[in-house]
């Protein structure tokens, strides 16, 4: 039924109720439990209307939105300077391909200031897709094309870490290192290892010191790449701060001596910069800040804030070569998306970098990301359900406890996080439940001020109070 006849029958629910049951009955969503949603055990809710961080829901209820969308909308809702960046380039050229010589002006600007202004170092060329999904599942297929080029069949396999995010595809799916992406899909596939996270909070034993810890990881990535030989493994997917995992930031030396190991065995470094890049970190993307020098680099979600979907493969001088020797003796690479450099979506993106310039929002984002740490820190360290205050720059977790002093974490089955997120929802504040432990989840997008901050602060410490109030009584 048309929600609108609905709506004109004066004994039938609201309109957006009745959108709402479409939607039960007629959308699939992603990561979303089919039967809670279909029976409407699920509220849903319809999002309207968005500008700076705060965004707004059918009911007209407003919410802070202190995760960015998906980390990803980084100068905010609303910019009108965006939309007009859209139709314009919409009414020039909505739309040409770029196979085969075909180019078109924005998507030739964007590759020079990715590379000139956004890159680490040694970068040379940038692919584009539509999705940090298929920016990885591109590095994989490069990866496979430069050894075959180079006549090391063999050396194919990935490895990636346990808990990493970096994509849900067969392939990507594969890299990321958590059971739920696997279980049902009969991955990952065979050519995907996993390795250690680096959760030092966690993971560390009794007493370890961080130093220890790492040398334990890269022992374990080391380990690893000498049992399977290393004539076997092309490359390491790594995202600087692993972010869905957990949003753990590295421990101390950790990039270094996990990139001396990979550079030992020649084995490619991709750095996958989905959630780091454009400013998140306060540096102008996550190798820059650890000092990590990839080879590859994934970037997609703050390249275009959101606005439209475009994602980059950036290739380093060292695979570049490769490619093009490549290409002398196999003639043109047969990889490519419909819409690879999409003429609007450039000029889309072009103007977010014009934003994140003009109002220096890599330097905003150090500042009040510095702030949001230190307020995370002076109001939760001492709470009693926070065991662990994390993140960098404007990236942040919190990572509930039921005995913070044992260590203990709540029973799966009470999922705590998602309790605090939904009393977070119901004071107007968006974070995100990480679906991984019980960890609270803050990527705020890039212009909130130190009072946003106090208010996102604030609101969340209700929250937990809460929520914790409503829990059953441990025993
Ligand atoms: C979100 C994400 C991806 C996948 O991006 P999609 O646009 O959802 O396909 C890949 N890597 C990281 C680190 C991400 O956070």
């Amino acid at each position: 039924m048309n929600p609108i006849d609905t709506f004109m029958n004066p004994a039938s629910v609201s309109l957006s109720d009745a959108i709402l049951a479409t939607d039960r009955r007629h959308f699939m969503h992603p990561g979303t439990h089919a039967s809670h949603h279909a029976s409407g055990e699920l509220e849903g809710r319809l999002m309207r209307r968005a500008s700076g961080i705060r965004i707004e829901d059918h009911a007209g209820r407003s919410y802070i939105d202190a995760f960015a969308g998906l980390y990803c909308v980084n100068i905010g809702y609303g910019r009108e300077e965006m939309a007009e960046a859209m139709a314009a380039q919409s009414r020039k050229l909505s739309f040409y391909h770029t196979y085969a010589g075909f180019s078109n002006d924005p998507a030739v600007e964007l590759s020079q200031r990715l590379i000139e202004d956004w890159s680490p170092p040694g970068m040379k060329k940038v692919f584009y897709g539509m999705s940090g999904s298929d920016a990885n599942e591109t590095q994989i297929k490069l990866v496979w094309y430069y050894n075959n080029v180079l006549g090391r069949p063999r050396k194919k396999k990935i490895i990636a870490r346990h808990r990493s995010y970096h994509g849900s595809g067969i392939a990507t799916g594969s890299l990321t290192g958590q059971a739920k992406f696997h279980a049902a899909f009969d991955l990952p596939i065979p050519q995907v290892l996993h390795t250690a996270c680096p959760d030092f909070y966690r993971d560390a034993r009794s007493g370890e010191s961080e130093s220890a810890f790492v040398a334990n990881c890269v022992e374990q990535l080391e380990r690893l790449i000498t049992t399977e030989g290393a004539d076997t493994i092309a490359a390491f997917f790594g995202e600087p701060v692993m972010g869905s995992g957990g949003i753990l930031p590295p421990p101390a030396g950790y990039w270094p001596a996990i990139q001396a190991v990979l550079k030992r065995y020649d084995i490619l470094f991709v750095a996958d910069e989905v959630v780091c890049g454009f400013g998140r970190l306060g540096s102008r993307n996550g190798s820059a800040h650890y000092g990590i020098e990839p080879d590859l680099v994934s970037v997609a979600k703050g390249l275009t804030s959101g606005y439209l979907p475009l994602s980059a493969v950036i290739v380093g001088e060292r695979v570049w070569d490769v490619i093009e020797r490549g290409s002398r003796e196999q003639g043109a690479m047969s990889h490519g998306w419909t819409y690879s450099g999409h003429p609007v979506c450039a000029a889309v993106a072009l103007t977010n970098l014009d934003i994140l310039e003009r109002e220096h929002l890599t330097r905003h984002a150090a500042d009040v990301g510095a702030y949001l740490q230190a307020s995370l820190h002076a109001a939760f360290d001492d709470h009693p359900l926070v065991g662990n205050v994390r993140g960098e720059g404007m990236l942040a977790a919190l990572e509930l406890m039921a005995d913070k002093t044992e260590r203990t974490p709540f029973a799966p089955a009470l999922k705590v996080s998602n309790r605090v997120a939904q009393a977070a929802l119901a004071r107007g504040l968006i974070v995100r439940p990480l679906g991984i432990n019980d960890i609270i989840g803050f990527a705020p997008p890039l212009v909130a001020t130190r009072a946003d901050i106090d208010e996102i602060v604030g609101i969340t410490r209700q929250a937990l109070d809460a929520a914790s109030e409503d829990l059953p009584v441990a025993g």
